[in-house]
């Protein structure tokens, strides 16, 4: 009687490793097929830059590369002169 107890603990262990061991497989099989349905992040184009025209010359350049006067942005500092001076 002792010996079929001891069976039944041994084969319990055995079900319960085996069951695990499954499960483990069967969730890393359903991520991978996740990670394949899921597209790759798209990436996002920056902003356009602000576009201002030169107070001088009528030159339209982005913002940032823009000289900046008292009378209103050029694109050259000899522009700013020009029209400032
Ligand atoms: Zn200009």
């Amino acid at each position: 009687m002792k010996y079929l107890l001891v069976l039944g603990v041994v084969l319990f262990g055995i079900w319960l490793w085996r069951h695990n061991r499954e499960t483990a497989a069967r969730e890393r099989a359903a991520d991978q097929r996740r990670a394949a349905r899921t597209p790759p992040a798209r990436q996002v184009p920056p902003p356009p830059a602000q576009m201002i025209a030169c107070a001088h010359c009528g030159l339209h350049l982005p913002e940032a590369d823009a000289v900046t006067g008292r009378e209103g942005s050029y694109c050259t500092h000899g522009h700013r002169r020009a029209r400032e001076d």
